[in-house]
């Protein structure tokens, strides 16, 4: 289940100021690109319990028509395949536009639910200045907001979120589920195949070409899991320069429906910025991960290659490299079997539930050999430790002072419960409490 909202609209609506305030301080993921398209924008927001994913669709900066057609149609079909919830944002301070128009008229076959947000609403007499909007026949409630203040915004939050479930509900079905994520071409199909077995994807030489998603149960080498397919891209070949930026909004959904992500890079590239940004998406997410360094038939290689290569890994993902990363190739098969076993083992990390008693022990033991810095004359005095039934693994130190213990202290912390016990691969939270 995953909760994805859309904001798409002409440019300069205020689409970008709403997004930044719904993601707050949360980063952001930027994908920057040259020519037509503006940067796009995708981030976690959270209200009233409920956590969602914000894409922001971005804006347009030609003056072409033509291009403009193509842009509006190219934005509005990735927000209804993306998306769960579709904001459709007007200006007040403009008024009514032919590109509004435009746009509603392409949303107005939308199966899913559309809300008309009339932004720059600073003052209440704007709100009558907002009716004009219902001229575009879309059919959902018109919420008055300004993305710059705040004013309605709740309200917006409550009626986008109540189509979502609490704490984005994982499955019941207790297999793990696995995804395989990755730029266009890095070997996705071929690696699926590879593993399974059977032709059931189209692998092909173009980017983009990998039919739809499927979402499998598998019994392989004596292991029950299920593979959640998005071996990338739809045909999309006409979308070229955007190839990238949905290759990683495609991956969005996947790894909201995974427990741990196959993350594959193409050896012959290495980790760029793109492949950094699903690891981002994956640890936000607070999936499990396991590096696949795929096609490293390709590489020459001596005896210090792969430390090499892996040493550059980790420093690009620091902080958290507490990842397998697996050199594979889907065309010989070179240790993809290994890699299977790594992924089902991180599923085993990130459901484990440590005993209290012995994280008390262990972990009381160090905070005593090193405890928390004084600060302003005053010493934290951390009193005990449990972990939280939640999905992703977290534990709560209780302690006198929680707003005393900086991020580098908790650092420590989670350094400690990973000696002491496995947690590769899995994104761990650390939350001071007060007691
Ligand atoms: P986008 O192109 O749709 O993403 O629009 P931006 O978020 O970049 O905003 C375009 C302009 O509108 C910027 O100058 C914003 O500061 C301004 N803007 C955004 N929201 C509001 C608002 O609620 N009230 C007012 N007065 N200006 C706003
Ligand atoms: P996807 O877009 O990520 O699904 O990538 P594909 O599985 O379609 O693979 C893209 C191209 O890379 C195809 O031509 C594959 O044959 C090739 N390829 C995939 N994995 C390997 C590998 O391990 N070694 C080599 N040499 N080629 C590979």
């Amino acid at each position: 289940m995953s909760n994805i909202v859309a904001i798409v609209g002409r440019p300069n609506v205020g689409k970008s100021t709403l997004f930044n305030r719904l993601i707050g301080s949360r980063k952001a993921i930027v994908n920057e690109e040259s020519g037509v398209t503006r940067d796009r924008n995708y981030g976690k927001s959270e209200w009233n319990g409920k956590e969602f994913s914000v894409i922001d669709t971005g804006g347009y900066v030609s003056n072409s028509d033509d291009i403009f057609e193509e842009e509006i149609n190219k934005q509005v079909l990735l927000a209804i395949e993306e998306a769960d919830v579709i904001l459709f944002m007007v200006d007040t301070e403009i008024g009514l536009t032919d590109l509004d128009q435009n746009f509603a008229k392409l949303l107005r076959n939308i199966q899913k639910p559309i809300y008309l947000v009339a932004n720059k609403v600073d003052t209440s007499e704007r709100i009558y200045d907002a009716s004009e909007f219902y001229r575009l026949g879309i059919n959902s409630d018109l919420f008055c907001i300004s993305s710059a203040n705040g004013f309605g915004t709740g309200e917006l939050l409550d009626k986008i979120t109540s189509h979502f479930q609490t704490d984005s509900v994982e499955s019941t079905d207790h297999l793990p589920r696995i995804t395989i994520v990755g730029r266009p071409n890095v070997g996705k199909s071929s690696t699926i195949n590879a593993l399974i077995g059977e032709e059931r994807n189209i692998v092909t030489e173009i980017a983009g070409t990998t039919r739809d998603s499927l979402y499998t149960r598998y019994n392989r080498f004596g292991h029950d899991f299920l593979l959640v397919d998005t071996a990338g891209l739809r045909k999309k070949a006409k979308v070229n320069e955007d190839v990238e930026f949905y290759s990683v909004m495609r991956s969005v959904r996947a790894i909201e429906d995974s427990d741990v992500c196959m993350l594959l890079i193409d050896a012959t590239r290495g980790m760029e910025a793109q492949d950094l940004n699903i690891f981002h998406l994956i640890e936000r997410n607070r999936k499990g991960v396991v590096i696949l360094i795929n096609k490293w038939d390709l590489i020459e290689k001596d005896n210090k290659t792969t430390l090499l290569f892996e040493k550059e890994i980790r420093e690009k993902i620091a902080p958290f490299r507490d990842v397998d990363i697996i050199f594979t190739s889907a065309l010989t098969k070179q240790r993809l079997l290994k890699a299977l076993e790594a992924t089902l083992k991180v599923y085993e990390n990130r459901t484990q539930k440590l005993k209290t008693s012995e994280l008390n022990r262990v972990m009381l033991e160090a905070i005593e050999n090193y405890p928390p810095p004084m600060v302003k004359g005053k010493s934290v005095k951390i009193k005990y430790v449990t972990q939280l039934p939640t999905h992703a693994p977290s534990f709560a130190f209780y302690c006198n002072l929680p707003q005393y213990v900086k991020e580098t202290y908790k650092r420590f912390l989670e350094n400690k419960i990973r000696e002491n016990w496995d947690f590769t691969g899995v994104p761990i939270q650390i939350f001071m409490r007060k007691k």
